[in-house]
């Protein structure tokens, strides 16, 4: 064998190596031995331990108990705390986990916390490591994201609802007549106002979704009525399009529990688009079942709801991106189809706080299908 191989391959076996990596990572690590006893800290975590005045090398010599009481006065995170007592006392049902927390020291750190038995070749059980990843710089971009929507969209608001209010009244007719060219171009004014509103309710949505605003509030509904006032708007939206919009449906048993307000964003933003990027004289069609026979998920019944369109399709090499914020795909900003990228995003999150799933498949110029299943 190479002898530098031989000699990698020694040094492998070495802890100094499996030390050395440890002190080469970005991440904090801690390993808690056996013995149920912190055995390793590396130099990252212990560069944040001595900037919070804790000397690190007495942790490796403090009794659990002070040890647990350190962490705490680190942390804000009780879940955090739990899962290290647990871990100390050598409780092991304690799986792989990605736990959020916040690290108290001058200013807070945003730390993501993955713990994992360590386990042997041989399936000897030798101990947990933890895994401390600093996400500060990350959150802090995120949060003040959220921030400048969330403020952006309240101080738009006010504003846009006077200019819309206004122009529709001097249509209306309210400060006297008009006609010609005033009158076409007080109604493009207000197209444009109109469209800057939806998209500032759309931002809203986002901003209050992300503050942890948007609750879920289940009540038994009869299905047959709930799609009814869901699909009105876009039966209508699709009739002046000259989209063939059709409905096909299959409920054993039409009282579901459900929370209306947010089936009608997830199903209306998908209905939207399709409608939106399917081209007049082809068909949407809308698909929903429940009731006995339906899938389940965590054995709760679900409610299915297929939307197909024959539209414009979204290219392969971008499907994996539309439920990202703000993302639009090559074609349909290419023919200039109005959108912020904002709807799927916002579908995602909802799906995602029902519990349900969805998914999608598309072919370019062939059409979409939307699935999307929610449990009761
Ligand atoms: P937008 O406001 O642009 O419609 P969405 O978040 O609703 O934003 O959708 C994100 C992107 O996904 C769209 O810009 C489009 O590229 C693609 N998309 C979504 N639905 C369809 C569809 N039914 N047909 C073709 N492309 C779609």
């Amino acid at each position: 064998m190479d002898p530098l191989r031989k000699a990698f391959l020694k040094s492998i076996q070495s802890k100094n190596l499996a030390f050395a990596v440890a002190n080469a990572s970005n991440d904090g690590i801690m390993i808690i031995d056996g013995n149920h006893k912190i055995s390793f800290v590396n130099k990252v975590l212990k560069s944040w331990l001595l900037w919070s005045d804790i000397n690190a090398d007495d942790w490796l010599t403090l009794p659990d108990e002070e040890v647990y009481r350190q962490l705490c006065d680190l942390t804000v995170s009780t879940n955090l705390l739990k899962a290290v007592t647990d871990s100390v006392q050598g409780k092991e049902n304690l799986i792989a986990e990605t736990l959020d927390i916040e690290w108290r020291n001058e200013i807070y750190k945003y730390i993501n916390v993955y713990t994992a038995p360590m386990v042997m070749e041989d399936g000897d059980h030798v101990g947990r490591i933890w895994i401390f990843d600093d996400r500060t710089k990350e959150t802090r971009i995120e949060r003040a994201k959220t921030e400048f929507i969330s403020i952006a969209s309240h101080q738009l608001r006010t504003p846009l609802s006077a200019i819309t209010g206004y122009l529709s009244m001097i249509i209306d007719g309210d400060a006297g007549e008009i006609e010609g060219e005033l009158k076409e171009f007080i109604e493009a004014a207000y197209e444009g106002a109109d469209r800057l509103a939806e998209i500032v309710e759309d931002l809203l949505k986002i901003s209050r979704l992300e503050m942890g605003s948007t609750a879920v509030e289940k009540e038994k509904k009869n299905l047959s009525e709930v799609f009814d006032r869901i699909t009105a708007p876009y039966v209508k939206l699709a009739n002046e399009k000259g989209v063939l919009f059709k409905e096909d449906y299959d409920f054993d048993d039409l009282e579901f529990k459900l929370d209306e307000n947010l089936l009608s964003h997830i199903v209306g933003n998908i209905l939207d688009n399709a409608i939106k990027y399917t081209p007049s004289g082809s068909e949407v069609w809308l698909k929903a079942r429940a009731g006995r026979g339906c899938r389940k998920i965590n054995d709760k019944a679900c409610l299915i709801v297929d939307i197909v369109d024959s539209g414009i399709g979204i290219p392969k090499e971008q499907q994996n991106r539309i439920f990202e914020k703000f993302f639009r795909a090559d074609n349909v900003r290419k023919e200039d189809f109005q959108g912020t990228g904002i709807g799927l995003y916002y579908v995602k999150k909802l799906v995602d706080a029902l519990g349900g799933r969805i998914s999608f498949k598309s072919g370019l110029n062939k059409g979409t299908r939307f699935s999307i299943v929610i449990p009761e």
